[in-house]
């Protein structure tokens, strides 16, 4: 038997019912919030995530699934949402429609990373990504967003922690402090942050090495090198934050794993899940859409992980709706009556209605039992003495109260008691 590849899951029904309740939350959210639906391809050429994410960053050095064609083109499976959302926006003329264009996304994003509770190599996002304005108050609403979102599943005592990693202008004083910081201390770095000293040794502040970690405490930070402009807009994404009632902390030492932030960055972190508490994080990315080539267009937006918010459901023991049982069981007894059944199936799941029905030829107690265990609520029996009258008999499951109704009359009759 051939098995599944490391760090992959199937997910099966008693689970899916998990899945698409968070996914009817993501729908219902995104509809109130004004944020349209985007798909884009699962993969993507390799080039895009280089250019996008970032040459040095750990995703694309170390844990791209990249592939060559039939053609010799480099492909990769998306690692994250954000680059195929932006180059879609820029192919398809987005930057054309009415400013601001709100888009979310759910799919699949693929990782080659060590595989752990909490980190798989195909894994779930659900994002938000706003173009179009670079005004504060969009930073705060897709962080109003994704705590609403987390608030609506029914998570609790998250941490929001917030930052700003500064702008293009700011940004060079602080990589030349860091540059100079880390030429110092070489020794303590890994080898991947050796190379990044000279070429991007803001990639060293998100290294997860160890050494590097310890050498981080005593780095310089981001917000000690904002410049005028980023000061006040990271101020005015809190004073707004404050006035949606979002509770925050700021985290000077906060920076997120891809190069294309600028300002501000957040990430949610919840207790009680292992090492792999981040839930969900985003930021805002003003240069990334002229980096892939569009015109220049501002950006912020945010991804969470599936897979850990189910992990942090399930730990902080918030039951979800499961596998919903059957409203209706259909069973017969007798010849002529077998053949009435499959019209009676069809009405009543026409009309909506959960139903089932025997598929081993049981007799009728044989098919109440079935009912039974399957938990069904009702139980309509057709039996040939109530077809002579034009009637079906209806067993309601909890009490084993049971009544004849009128064949043509038992959609309606159904519908009224299950409430639709
Ligand atoms: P990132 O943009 O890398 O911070 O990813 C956003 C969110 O996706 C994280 O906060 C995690 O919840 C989730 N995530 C990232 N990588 C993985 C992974 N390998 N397995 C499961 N979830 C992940």
């Amino acid at each position: 038997m051939v098995k599944k590849p490391r760090g992959v899951a199937d997910i099966l029904p008693g689970e899916t019912e998990r899945w698409q309740y968070l996914e009817q939350v993501i729908r219902e959210l995104t509809r109130v919030y004004g944020y349209r639906e985007i798909r884009t391809p699962i993969f993507e050429f390799t080039e895009l995530f280089q250019r996008g994410v970032g040459e040095d960053t750990d995703i694309v050095m170390k844990e791209m699934y990249s592939f060559r064609d039939r053609r010799g083109r480099s492909l990769t499976l998306r690692p994250e949402g954000t680059a195929g959302v932006v180059r879609a926006f820029i192919e398809n003329g987005l930057h054309k429609w009415p400013q601001p264009v709100k888009l979310y996304y759910v799919g699949p994003m693929f990782r080659y990373d060590r595989p752990q509770t909490g980190r798989y190599r195909q894994f779930h996002q659900f994002g938000a990504e706003v173009f179009g304005t670079a005004e504060p108050v969009a930073d705060a609403e897709v962080i109003c967003l994704l705590m609403d979102f987390y608030a609506r599943v029914g998570l609790r005592g998250l941490q929001l922690e917030i930052n700003s990693v500064g702008c293009v202008s700011c940004r060079q004083a602080l990589v030349a402090a860091l540059r100079e910081y880390f030429r110092g201390k070489t020794s303590g770095l890994c080898s991947h942050c050796l190379e990044r000293v000279e070429r991007n040794p803001l990639r060293i502040l998100d290294c997860k090495e160890e050494g590097c970690r310890e050498l981080l405490k005593e780095a310089p930070v981001p917000l000690d090198f904002l410049c005028g402009g980023c000061q006040s807009h990271f101020a005015a994404v809190q004073k707004e934050l404050a006035a949606c009632g979002v509770s925050f902390l700021v985290n000077g030492h906060l920076v997120r794993g891809l190069d294309y932030y600028t300002g501000t960055a957040f990430e949610v972190l919840v207790p009680g899940i292992g090492a792999q508490s981040a839930i969900g994080g985003g930021g805002r990315y003003d240069k990334l859409v002229e980096t892939c080539g569009g015109p220049p267009t501002p950006g912020v937006g945010f991804a969470v992980g599936l897979e850990r918010t189910l992990l942090a459901l399930a730990a902080q023991g918030v039951e979800l709706p499961g596998a919903a049982a059957p409203e209706v069981f259909v069973a017969f007894a007798g010849e002529r009556a077998a053949g009435r059944v499959p019209a009676i199936l069809r009405w009543l799941r026409a009309a909506g209605i959960a139903t089932e029905r025997d598929y081993s030829g049981r007799g009728l107690k044989g098919q109440l039992k079935q009912a039974n265990k399957r938990a069904a609520r009702w139980v309509v029996i057709v039996g040939e003495a109530e077809l002579d009258r034009g009637n079906v008999s209806v067993r309601a499951m909890e009490t084993g109260e049971q009544v004849e109704v009128p064949e043509v009359a038992l959609v309606s009759w159904l519908k009224e008691r299950l409430g639709q």
